[in-house]
């Protein structure tokens, strides 16, 4: 409510109750004027306007102080309400318009298209998915791809050879093998085995140790995805106090890393951290990758905080929701991403990015 509308409120309910009073006051003088003197009809003359003048600026000054009472309260609704829901699915199809350029401009200049090699193991529903995800993707943007399903039974030897080859393999830029791999394959063996050059997911020592050296190698795509969207949003992280729950390899590790070296200070807190609450109260951006739903609510993040959100959870209703509580924290935060369309959508474009970049890298 403007100014002005409380102005004229209070004019309002003032000439409401004076013609109310006066009107009374009036009535009530011509009904008895004959029963009294000059100097009496001066008083009651006096006091009705006296009377008039106190309710009526008693009642305007009590409408004036509830309508703006009330007004703050809107504008403290409209400042809670005002939180950004930063969707990385938006941000996402931004950057796949600016790859699907930049791919139709090397065919143009007749350059290699960049290609990204999957390779499955066995038919984990969700790891499928997840593969037929990434071929999509690398679609849309106009990247090439190569799918190679390997049996169920396929053994260590057997994958191994199967990388050696994509390794020597010109055509391929990138390499994933679609992760958990089934319980007789050794997967750090696996991951160790692809090209640190190829290593589009991040995941092999040389591009960890490149990572926590702070020297270019590829990160992990979800923790790469999660700074490109903090500083597409234009987050201040230098000088910021960060924290993060969680210290998987894929996820916790990297994105702390990764935030260091975008000089916020860094907290890392995980299942055995004590007073967890209070130690993430104090971050100005919290990122949570544990896995448990909605496990952080108001009362772990300060007012006006960055939240993201990386878990992905199923409820009881088969709904996909995060590791932080969005109904509960969203009104005390600067901005939050969801679950889905938050960081999901991000995991998938850097991996795309990660191809185009191992393209142009080997291209030297
Ligand atoms: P993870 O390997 O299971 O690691 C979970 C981490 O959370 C561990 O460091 C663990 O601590 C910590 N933790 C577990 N319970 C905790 C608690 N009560 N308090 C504090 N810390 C706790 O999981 P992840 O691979 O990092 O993934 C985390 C979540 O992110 C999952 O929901 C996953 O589905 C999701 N995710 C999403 C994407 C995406 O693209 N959106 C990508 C990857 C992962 P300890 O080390 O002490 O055990």
């Amino acid at each position: 409510m403007t100014r002005k509308k409380i102005i004229y409120t209070a004019l309002f309910w003032f000439a409401l109750v004076a013609i109310v009073v006066l009107g009374f006051t009036a009535y009530t003088y011509f009904q008895i004027k004959d029963y009294l003197n000059s100097s009496t009809s001066f008083v009651v003359v006096f006091v009705g306007i006296i009377v008039t003048l106190a309710l009526g600026i008693a009642i305007a000054g009590i409408t004036a102080f509830v309508v703006v009472m009330n007004k703050d309260k809107e504008e403290v609704k409209e400042e809670k309400k005002m939180a950004t829901v930063i969707y990385g699915s938006e941000v996402a199809k931004e950057l796949k318009n600016e790859m699907t350029m930049e791919i139709a401009k090397r065919m143009d200049e007749g350059k290699k298209i960049p290609t990204l090699c999957v390779i499955l193991v066995g038919n984990n529903p969700a790891s499928v998915s997840y593969v037929t995800g990434k071929e999509k993707a690398c679609k849309e943007v106009g990247l090439g791809s190569k799918m190679i399903h390997l049996d169920e039974n396929t053994t260590q030897a057997e994958l191994l050879k199967v990388i050696d080859d994509c390794n020597k393999d010109n055509e391929i830029d990138g390499i994933l093998v679609q992760l958990p791999l089934p319980s007789h394959l050794n997967e750090k063996e696996v991951v160790w085995a692809i090209n640190p050059e190829k290593d589009v997911d991040g995941l092999h020592p040389i591009n960890v140790g490149k990572l926590h050296l702070g020297e270019d190698g590829f990160v992990p795509c979800t923790p790469q995805g999660i700074i490109e969207l903090l500083k597409r949003m234009n987050v201040e992280l230098k000088g910021k106090r960060a924290v993060v729950i969680g210290r998987s390899n894929l996820v916790g590790n990297p994105v702390a890393r990764l935030l260091m070296n975008e000089n916020a200070t860094v907290t890392i807190c995980h299942s055995k951290t004590e007073n967890i609450q209070a130690v993430c109260k104090e971050a100005d951006i919290l990122v949570v990758a544990i896995g448990k739903a909605k496990f952080v609510t108001k009362d772990f993040v300060k007012e006006g905080a960055y939240v993201i959100d990386v878990g992905v959870n199923r409820n009881e209703e088969g709904k996909l929701v995060g590791d932080v509580d969005f109904d509960d924290v969203v009104e005390h935060v600067t901005a939050i991403t969801p679950v889905p369309k938050g960081v999901g959508p991000m995991t998938i474009t850097m991996l795309l990015k990660n191809t185009i970049e191992a393209c142009k890298r080997r291209e030297g």
